[in-house]
């Protein structure tokens, strides 16, 4: 199943796609995980997304396309695949067309998690990160059971940089002006499903599976 995961930040992408990723056997690519990844290794990628990331703006489309492609052309990505945060774009939405179609291949799903702007605000705040494995976390909706402490692997649970509240609004304002507009996009040609995010962890979950029956 090759999927596509949209939705605001804060909607609840990441905790979902892990659940999707392990119910259908398919790998969970971030494009915000990747670009995390490459700032915490220095490498160029990483520099160069840093300072957008963390004023809340975009990487440039030829970069996440870049990143995109390749990761796309792994051998694990054979059998289907979930992308978490891409494309965020009309070009990046176009170019994933384009990469798929030239492999004989085309989208199956998008799955879009609506959550309303109040509810968005208080996740994002709330949001923790484990800084080793990047497992989510929230202060009040998912806490580590020991304080700051992640349970999977006991590293350090922090706040992401770009989840400060001087960063949401921006992120938020982003999404909407840059992203939101690909639902219409992706609804023009039946790919679309909405879910309605603002319910339990579980309740978001099965309505998912529903959507792709
Ligand atoms: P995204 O990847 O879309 O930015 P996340 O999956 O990181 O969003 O979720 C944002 C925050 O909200 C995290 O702290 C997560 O634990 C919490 N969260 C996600 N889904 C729910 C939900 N259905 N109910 C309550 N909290 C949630
Ligand atoms: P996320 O983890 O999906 O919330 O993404 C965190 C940040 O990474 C975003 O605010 C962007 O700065 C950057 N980013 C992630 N995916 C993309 C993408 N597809 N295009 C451009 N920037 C991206």
């Amino acid at each position: 199943m090759n999927l596509v995961l949209m939705g605001p930040p804060g909607a609840g992408k990441g905790t979902q796609a892990e659940y999707i990723a392990r119910k259908y056997w398919i790998p969970h690519i971030s494009t915000g995980d990747m670009f995390r990844t490459a700032i915490r290794f220095g490498t160029e990628l990483g520099l160069q997304a840093k300072t957008l990331m963390d004023a809340g703006h975009l990487v440039p489309d030829e970069v996440a396309i870049g990143i995109v492609r390749e990761r796309l052309a792994e051998r694990d990505c054979a059998k289907g695949f979930l992308l978490d945060g891409y494309p965020r774009t009309c070009p990046q939405a176009e170019a994933l067309d384009q990469i798929l179609a030239s492999w004989n291949k085309s989208l199956d799903a998008v799955i879009n998690i609506e959550v309303p702007h109040e509810i968005l605000l208080l996740r994002l705040t709330g949001r923790r990160t484990c800084s080793q494995c990047g497992a989510n976390y929230h202060i009040q909706f998912n806490p580590p059971k020991k304080t700051d402490l992640c349970d999977i692997c006991g590293g350090a649970v922090v706040q992401r940089s770009d989840d400060r509240e001087e960063t949401v609004a921006e992120r938020l304002a982003v999404y909407a002006r840059q992203t939101q507009p690909l639902t219409e996009y992706y609804a023009r040609r039946g790919l679309l499903k909405n879910v309605d995010g603002a319910k339990s962890l579980d309740e978001v979950f099965n309505d998912i599976v529903t959507s792709l029956k």
